[in-house]
């Protein structure tokens, strides 16, 4: 058996159908499937050794202790952490970087200091900086990019002052896919004395970290992005700077004395910033994902540059596509648009076909503010996927763009489709009838895709600020017209995913009373679609903000 075949067999969850077709997961910057020696890990810790940690005086309790803190001593060894209390546990990336800035940057920093991060962070990397700037008075700068997508250390140098007091940084950015020169970083930011922080989230399960050897003062990472457990991450943070530090949360665990006499004495480290009952099972489970990445190493980076190469090549190949940055990424991860196509409508498609790839702003508008784009299609690629997942990957995108697609076709019972709603004759139970003929998600997303392609474009002049629906990944806009007692509504998008869902919701709201409106249960109705399991009205899709604002016009 290959090596790959041995290491993919290991992921029991890549082995399914979604929606008819075999499974393709391509967004494992978002988080990596599971080896079955986590899942098995985590079944098993709650079945034979489940106990509180550190705390009580009995054997399952000293088990499962000792099993929680020989991982934190593997995390140490695998990042080259000097202490294993230098590894605190989080709840993930996000959780370290808030904590480093309440407990680290709002007792450090005062007004005029300067912190600098990148055009190109995760908004977990950027947020709790705006929000410690507000609160102290400090300042933040964002450093720009090179062509290639990496930190421009020009850029960088312009920017470091002896008013700096932190840098910041990803160590490959989530869009981007590119290796940043932290080693200069760490060392320019040392010489005017700022601290550093490197946020490793998207590194860490494809390149080998020593910590020491870098040198940084923080280093933040996900155990989801490792193929370890959701909901655990780890701080690693110089012993110096951690004996500063004061614990920001409060209670069991994290003291070492409570009194009401005398007040309390905290814990020593690790424990001074781990306060309550830990992620217990999430810990133990974790040290079988590194394990897998130990036992893979070189595997890991060799198929992973075979991927990105060959991901390359083929995404460079295929017309109508345009990388964001155009150029072979570090890891297998491309950021690209599909020329005159809605990021939401390419990702869709796919997902009809069982590919699961990211659209939007991927957690990183700065990013996108400055490129001048409003989202991009991104695929992330696992040392588990293959070459022949790329080639299907590419192929049905190339149908895609070819317009090959069914819901492209302007032909057959997609043409009468379209009449028929021209005509403004589709009522909801003709909706629900061409809903309940097609069986496969395939099927429906076709229907979706031609109710939107015919559904009449708006005004352009109606499509403003005030029709303009927050909370969509692409825009929407939505206008009321008040006809007596009943609501006639307008609605567009730039998407024709979005439009199609826009055309079956109005169909439900059209000519109905302001009572109506509120009391109609449009879950009930996408159920009655067979949409609810791929299309519920929530935050994700901006269904939800398009419900809640046909609600909202129809009481104002
Ligand atoms: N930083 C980067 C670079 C990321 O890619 C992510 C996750 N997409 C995060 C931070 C946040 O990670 P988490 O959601 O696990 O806290």
């Amino acid at each position: 058996m290959s090596q790959l075949q041995n290491f993919r067999d290991q992921f029991p969850l890549l082995e399914q159908q979604v929606n008819g077709k075999p499974l393709i997961y391509f967004d494992n910057g978002a988080t990596t499937q599971k080896p079955s020696s986590v899942i098995a890990a985590s079944g098993q810790f709650y079945q034979s050794q489940n106990a509180n940690v550190h705390r009580a005086s009995h054997a399952i309790s000293t088990r499962a202790t000792q099993a929680f803190e020989e991982t934190r001593r593997q995390v140490q060894a695998f990042i080259g952490a000097q202490y294993s209390h230098e590894v605190i546990w989080t709840s993930g990336t996000t959780h370290a970087i808030n904590l480093i800035a309440q407990c680290w940057a709002l007792e450090n920093l005062t007004a005029g200091d300067e912190i600098i991060i990148s055009v190109a962070e995760h908004h977990a990397n950027i947020v709790p900086w705006q929000v410690v700037a507000e609160q102290t008075g400090a300042r933040l700068v964002a450093v720009g990019l090179t062509d290639k997508g990496i930190v421009d250390l020009a850029d960088f140098e312009t920017c470091l002052t002896h008013r700096t007091k932190l840098v910041a940084v990803n160590h490959i950015a989530n869009v981007t896919g590119m290796i940043n020169p932290i080693e200069a970083i760490i060392a320019r930011a040392k010489e005017v004395g700022a601290k550093t922080l490197i946020d490793g989230a998207q590194a860490i399960a494809h390149l080998p970290i020593n910590v020491t050897e870098l040198d940084c003062d923080f280093y933040v990472f996900s155990a989801h992005k490792m193929y370890g457990p959701t909901g655990l991450g780890v701080l690693y943070a110089k012993q110096a700077l951690l004996m500063q530090m004061k614990p920001y949360q409060y209670g069991g665990e994290m003291i070492k004395t409570v009194s009401l006499k005398t007040g309390t004495v905290f814990n020593e480290l690790p424990f001074k910033f781990e306060a309550g009952t830990p992620n217990i099972v999430g810990v133990v489970a974790f040290a079988k994902a590194i394990e897998l990445i130990k036992d893979n190493f070189d595997f890991i980076h060799q198929q992973d540059a075979a991927l990105s190469q060959y991901l390359f090549d083929k995404l460079t190949d295929t017309d109508g596509v345009e990388l964001v940055f155009s150029r072979q990424a570090d890891i297998p991860l491309y950021a690209f648009v599909v020329n005159n196509h809605h990021n939401q409508d390419v990702s869709s498609y796919l997902d009809s076909q069982g590919i699961a790839i990211r659209a939007g702003h991927h957690c990183a508008m700065p990013l996108m503010e400055s490129l001048h784009m409003n989202g991009c299609l991104r695929v992330s690629l696992a040392p588990y996927n293959t070459m022949a997942e790329i080639d299907i990957f590419i192929d049905k995108l190339t149908v895609f763009i070819k317009g090959e697609t069914d819901s492209c076709l302007d032909t057959g019972s997609g043409n009468e489709l379209a009449t028929s709603i021209r005509s403004e004759s589709m009522e909801m139970n003709e909706i629900i009838e061409r809903f309940t003929q097609a069986k496969s998600w395939d099927q429906k997303h076709r229907e979706i895709m031609l109710l939107g392609k015919s559904f009449e474009r708006m005004d352009k002049t109606l499509r403003s600020a005030q029709s303009l629906i927050s909370g969509c990944e692409s825009q929407a806009w939505l206008v009321a017209i008040k006809q007596g007692e009943t609501f006639y509504f307008y609605a567009d998008s730039d998407a024709k995913i979005v439009r199609g869902l826009l055309r079956i919701t109005l169909a439900a709201y059209q000519h109905k009373t302001a009572a109506q409106i509120q009391a109609f249960d449009i879950n009930a109705y996408f159920e009655k679609l067979g949409l609810l399991s791929h299309l519920s009205p929530s935050r994700g899709n901006g269904l939800l903000a398009i419900v809640e604002k046909i609600k909202a016009l129809a009481l104002s």
